[in-house]
């Protein structure tokens, strides 16, 4: 295994710094023309990597919410859970490298269980196939590859890969961290990673624009953490929906880079498509203290790009008015006057001030004495972040006490631990009782054994994460789990309870005294002397990748190599039967249920036995997950008879309601019923996402012309859907219902495919028609 410092591969950045700016450039240029007005930070992003002609005319206007954009995005970072699938995805297209430039982190995988080295060694012991894969796909097509231990995806990439004005995309959900270094990341789908791996455009539902007016500056026990906590208690958990959150005013400069970064990573908690932070000198100087001058240089350049146009934020100070010109929707926060928050249980739009929480608690019931007091992850890992938690640590130190409550920390990569170590901040925390875990997310997302917990125990626990929905964190329901930053984290574990408000209680010290915390000091965003510098967590693609072979066991139940789907044999869909009519919500989550089947996720065939579990049987009064077998009229899973049919060579149909296949873009919502023998998905209307990603694996989409047909579809219908040969944009298409008692029905099919996309049921899959191109250009 050759391992390397990370600078040599940053070494390449800079010229595919260059390449973005000179391309946005022109096409920023061309826009603003076009539109007459000046533009925001995530407007000049997004126009600056548009796929194709940059010619706009008055009638390219972009609709927020409505018109779809194709982009370009620089850059795709993978963690190791749902990179699995997308490399197995991205390998189909039979290209010999990436074709932009991409990362694979190992953070995911690592359970919580004792301390750091030890859990990070026994992860790659149990972990040891999946990495294996990772790492020599990664050899093999280009990627480079962070080793178990590197650190957490979002901090890494912030440290390594981020840049301003650049448009990255991410398969996990906190890819919008990438936003406090100026650049719009944003988390997607595995296959949609796999696609712009392999050269393909990126589709986008153009965006509305928030705007987040900051002026004042952060003090006393108020952190960037509470900035976000703010926002997210204001614009609630869907507030954000379909929209770029863009903060901006003379409050922005005031906040670190990495504090910054806290703030866009949480974006994700109200559903924005990501947050964006103009460039500045805080920027700056985090680039320069993370070996990035040549792109800090490159930045100081191009500022125009990277910044809004100055007349916006003077229009708006002029009248507030004026920011409907701009933005959907604008928050003025006066960062001088932010009290520090916490929030939950079990949602992070359920915010208090600190002061409050008291009051809550006893309205509320919930269980005031804490059980465990987590900081680090990626959302609040930083220098600053550690330096102000350990500031905090001092001071009890001084005064002679510990903790009351286990301290747990999770640095957010090694470069942040190793440094931390150097400086003393982890003695601090380690004075004070803390225990350091690996530098992954293990607590952050149910990878945490908690043996001390009875099954069912309620108890509360206190962390500097991000999400907090029931189950979360140690995967036990029961768990109140409330959010705050790291410094406040610290205080409510020297208290020991959720009502311990620094602002207003005593601690008693080891003599018997009183004393109460001051407010952490202002802390350096970046150390003093530098961070430190560290070997054996990267491994660099390889210099013979023809030699490298991707390693994936036979027996594995963990990975398959996937096969291409068959290309559409020609003829019509005869008389097939119906897998599933199902009833009412099916997202993709009720299509391809998470929990247990996430480890199959590398594996298609395993996973595929989820297929449709948590759908509602229109037919057999809410039953769910399982339905009729036609051949044999017994009521059995779906999988099971999915698979039943296959075995026999029948293709067959899933009958959706309305939106069907809505919430996240879950790849295999749409590859297990391609890989079992789905050959069309008739619905009364899409989630369009689903809809495309159906498409895309080679499944017909399509929708009942008249809604009301739903109805007519019986339980042991056959159906013929016939005139596939001369399948055109626009033109409805003919079905018909055969009935069990020998009568026929004719209704008339919607679907909404380009003639590209016919291409991609012609080929069997989107991904074939990449493989068949590569193929022909060898
Ligand atoms: S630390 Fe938590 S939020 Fe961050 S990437 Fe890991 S699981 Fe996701």
């Amino acid at each position: 295994m050759s391992t390397i410092t990370p600078k040599i591969e940053v070494e390449t950045t800079p010229n595919l710094v260059t390449k973005v700016y000179e391309k946005s450039q022109y096409k920023i240029s061309t826009f603003r023309k076009a539109m007459h007005r000046p533009l925001t930070i995530c407007e000049k992003i997004l126009i600056g990597h548009l796929d194709g002609s940059p010619d706009f005319s008055p009638d390219d206007a972009l609709v927020a919410g409505k018109s779809y954009v194709l982009l370009n995005p620089d850059r795709v970072a993978l963690q190791d859970v749902t990179g699995q699938m997308t490399i197995l995805q991205f390998m189909l297209a039979g290209l010999n490298r990436t074709a932009v430039p991409t990362t694979v982190h190992c953070d995911h995988l690592i359970q919580a269980r004792i301390e750091g080295e030890s859990d990070t060694k026994a992860a790659i012991y149990e972990n040891n196939e999946v990495y294996q894969f990772l790492e020599s796909a990664s050899r093999k097509y280009g990627m480079g590859f962070w080793k178990p231990g590197a650190g957490i995806i979002h901090q890494v990439v912030l440290e390594n890969y981020a840049f301003p004005g650049g448009l990255m995309i991410g398969t996990d959900s906190h890819t919008p961290n990438a936003g406090g270094l100026g650049m719009l990341a944003i988390g997607v789908g595995g296959l949609d990673a796999a696609e712009v791996m392999a050269g393909m455009s990126w589709e986008l539902l153009y965006p509305k624009r928030i705007g987040v007016y900051l002026t004042g500056e952060l003090n006393s026990w108020a952190s960037p953490k509470d900035v976000i906590l703010f926002v997210a208690s204001k614009l609630t958990v869907s507030g954000g929906t379909n929209a770029i959150i863009e903060y901006f005013g003379p409050g922005a400069a005031a906040i670190s880079c990495t504090g910054k970064a806290t703030i866009t990573n949480m974006g994700a908690e109200i559903g924005a498509t990501c947050s964006v932070f103009p460039y500045d000198k805080r920027m700056e100087t985090y680039l320069k203290a993370t070996g990035r001058r040549s792109i800090a240089d490159l930045a100081n350049k191009h500022v125009n790009l990277l910044t809004q146009d100055p007349q916006i934020e003077k229009e708006i100070c002029e009248n507030q008015k004026n920011s409907i010109n701009y933005f959907d929707q604008l928050i003025e926060i006066d960062l001088s006057d932010l009290e520090p928050y916490i929030v939950g249980p079990h949602t992070p739009d359920l915010a208090r001030p600190i002061s409050k929480m008291g009051e809550d608690i006893k309205k509320n019931n919930y269980l005031d004495t804490i059980s465990v007091a987590l900081i680090g992850s990626c959302t609040n890992s930083s220098y600053e972040d550690m330096s102000r938690a350990a500031d905090v640590a001092e001071q009890a130190r001084e005064k002679g006490i510990k903790t009351k409550i286990p301290l747990q920390v999770t640095p957010g990569s090694e470069m942040i631990r190793a440094t931390i170590e150097r400086d003393g901040q982890i003695q601090l925390l380690k004075d004070i009782g803390a225990n350091v875990l690996a530098n992954a997310c293990g607590p952050c997302i149910g990878q945490w054994s908690r043996p001390e917990l009875k099954q069912g125990e309620s108890n509360t626990i206190v962390t500097s994460y991000n999400r907090n929905f029931p189950g979360r964190n140690d995967g036990r329901r029961e768990t109140m789990n409330f959010i705050s930053s790291p410094e406040l984290v610290i205080a409510l574990a020297l208290g020991g309870r959720l009502s311990f408000s620094p602002l207003a209680d005593e601690l008693t010290a080891s003599d018997g005294t009183k004393f109460k915390l001051r407010p952490p000091k202002i802390a350096p965003e970046i150390p003093e002397k530098g961070f430190k510098d560290v070997t054996d967590i990267y491994v660099a693609p390889a210099d013979d990748p023809v030699s490298v072979e991707v390693i994936i066991n036979k027996d594995s139940d963990r990975l398959q190599k996937l096969e291409p789907f068959t290309k559409w044999d020609g003829t019509d869909f005869e008389k097939l039967p119906i897998l599933a009519k199902v009833s009412g919500k099916c997202t993709t989550d009720h299509i391809s249920p998470a929990g247990p089947w996430l480890k199959y996720r590398g594996h298609l065939d395993k996973i595929s036995d989820n297929l449709l579990l948590g759908a509602v049987n229109a037919y057999r009064d809410g039953e769910v997950g399982s339905g009729k077998n036609t051949l044999n009229c017994k009521i059995e899973s779906f999988p099971h008879i999915a698979r039943e049919y296959k075995k026999r060579g029948l293709k067959w149909i899933i009958v959706g309601d309305n939106n069907y296949g809505e919430g996240s873009s879950r790849e295999h919502a749409a590859m297990t019923p391609r890989y079992l023998g789905c050959a069309a998905v008739i619905a009364r209307s899409f989630a369009r996402i689903h809809e495309t990603n159906l498409k895309k694996q080679g499944v017909l989409a399509f929708t009942f012309a008249d809604p009301s047909d739903y109805s007519k579809i019986l339980e042991d219908d056959r159906i013929s859907i016939i005139g596939l040969n001369n399948l055109k944009p626009r033109k409805s298409v003919n079905c018909i219902l055969y009935h069990v008692d020998g009568r026929e029905e004719e209704i008339s099919l919607r679907h909404s495919y380009n003639e590209s996309q016919l291409e991609w049921f012609r080929a069997g899959s989107a991904l074939n028609i990449l493989h068949s191109m590569e193929q022909t250009s060898l």
